[in-house]
């Protein structure tokens, strides 16, 4: 109680944000947040009873990170991390659901019925009292401290701003807002020293520069060529979480282009390698690269449309090529489209999934994916049906449409399932099999060689095979 006192009339103590006479080095600049294009509206009700909650303790509470530079470009914020000066045993005491997580950096969420709100104590800047490993990256951050420290040791100047929705104000240690309006991506601090301390820093400046673009300054980029290679330090899960959030942000392609013009990618993110440098003759390459690009703007384009992204498909799309390269070779080598195409994949998931550290259950997805690919083009009898009633229709077909775009299907396959999709009822349906299953035993015979000899099948009836066609 008496603690609470104190914090409560230590807010109006000189050195406070809002009082007069600011400890020097350490004012934030205060804006009016209406006047700086924030709409309170787009605060969820969840962040508002958090940052009331624990002021109406005596904590100080702000809205901080994303969020605030979200509302600030005027879009609807996915999640709100709100920060306190309340420990987070201070912060589970006042609210009825609440529970800490974390080791390296203990943090708590507050549940308000669906919606988690993440609080976090404020944080010391880095100092010799952290624990780093041997390249100076930090292990461990649960050193409290002030405010003014706690924005020292975020990444970006956009990314440390403190927005209170309840006075409408914004505090600003960084020139956030400034870099905001002239949408730059600036580090704060001594970028070499930020960059050792934490190396997926270098991954987010160029995520975020991608995401919103913006420019980059030249101080923020500058050392990044020379230490790329300390990305090799940082634990799989962690990279792969943050190669995630770039191919989600709605500019992928650009993101993983941009990933490589720094350096960022070789070595350390073995995926972007194979999208970027596939291997293969120069006509695989561009195949390979003009699916990617093909894949990641399509995926852009649902980012962009506030759609939701299946992290399964995602990946399917970006390590596809491989796969597709190999099982052709297989059964060039004689061996039946089914069998080769499990093999293929069962090669390429072998060789590349420690690398990857891609979740079990993303495999299981990717894997389901691929292996419908050969069943699109049995069309005959009930096989079509049964494709359609498959749990993962729906994304094999997206798939399909993507393979046939570069060539990889058979020409007018994805039209005919377009038709098939959104035919009306069974019987329409089942007229359009019999109808391809009539033209396809009147203008070839099973074997394709022997087809090639005989007479082309009728144009425009949708079976002509295209070079690469996956028929067996
Ligand atoms: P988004 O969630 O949209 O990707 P974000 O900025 O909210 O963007 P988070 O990873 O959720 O990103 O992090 C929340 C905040 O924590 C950031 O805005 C930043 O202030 C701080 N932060 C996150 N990662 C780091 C880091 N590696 N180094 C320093 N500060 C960081
Ligand atoms: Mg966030």
């Amino acid at each position: 109680m008496i603690r609470k006192l104190l914090r409560s009339l230590a807010r109006f103590a000189p050195g406070h944000a809002h009082g007069r006479g600011h400890a020097r080095g350490h004012d934030p600049k205060v804006h009016k947040a209406s006047r700086i294009g924030i709409d309170r509206r787009l605060v969820s009700s969840g962040a508002i009873r958090t940052v009331e909650g624990l002021q109406q303790a005596g904590y100080k509470a702000f809205v901080v990170g994303g969020a605030v530079r979200d509302l600030m470009l005027g879009l609807r914020p996915k999640d709100f991390d709100v920060a306190t000066d309340a420990t987070p045993e201070d912060v589970q005491h006042i609210f009825r659901r609440a529970r800490i997580i974390g080791k390296r950096f203990r943090l708590v969420h507050v549940l308000f019925g669906p919606e988690t709100i993440e609080v976090s104590t404020f944080r010391a800047a880095a100092g010799d009292d952290h624990e780093t490993d041997a390249h100076g990256r930090v292990l461990r951050d649960n050193t409290f401290g002030e405010q003014h420290e706690d924005a020292a040791r975020r990444d970006l100047s956009i990314n440390a701003l403190y927005y209170d929705p309840l006075s409408d104000t914004v505090l600003d240690y960084h020139h956030g807002v400034e870099d905001l309006q002239s949408r730059r991506i600036r580090i704060i601090g001594q970028p070499e020293r930020r960059y050792r301390e934490d190396p997926v820093r270098m991954l987010r400046v160029v995520r975020f520069a991608a995401k919103l673009q913006f420019d980059l300054e030249a101080k923020t980029t500058e050392p990044i060529a020379d230490l790329a290679d300390l990305i090799q330090n940082v634990p799989q899960a962690r990279l792969f979480d943050e190669m995630i959030k770039l191919l989600q942000s709605g500019q992928a392609f650009s993101g993983l282009q941009q990933l490589r013009r720094y350096g960022l990618h070789h070595g350390c993110l073995p995926l972007v390698d194979m999208v970027l440098e596939p291997e293969g003759s120069e006509d695989e390459k561009q195949q390979s690269l003009a699916f990617v690009k093909l894949a990641l703007e399509r995926t852009d384009q649902r980012v962009q449309q506030g759609k939701p992204i299946s992290v399964g498909f995602l990946f399917a799309s970006l390590l596809w090529c491989p796969v597709y390269r190999h099982w052709k070779k297989l059964e060039a080598q004689g061996m039946k489209s089914v069998p080769g195409l499990h093999e293929a994949i069962d090669q390429v998931i072998d060789q590349q999934l420690d690398r990857l550290s891609i979740q079990k259950r993303v495999v299981a997805d990717l894997r389901e994916i691929w292996l419908l690919q050969p069943r699109f083009e049995k069309r005959n009898g009930q096989a079509p049906f049964r494709l359609l009633s498959h749990l993962r229709f729906r994304a094999g077909y997206d798939f399909l449409l993507l393979r046939e775009a570069v060539g990889q299907a058979p020409e007018g396959l994805g039209a005919w399932w377009t038709e098939f999709l959104e035919a009306e009822g069974e019987e329409h349906r089942a007229q359009l099999v019999q109808r391809t299953n009539t033209r396809q035993a009147s203008s070839s015979s099973p074997r394709p060689r022997r087809r090639r000899r005989s007479k082309p099948a009728a144009q425009g009836d949708g079976l002509v095979l295209s070079e690469g066609g996956t028929e067996s």
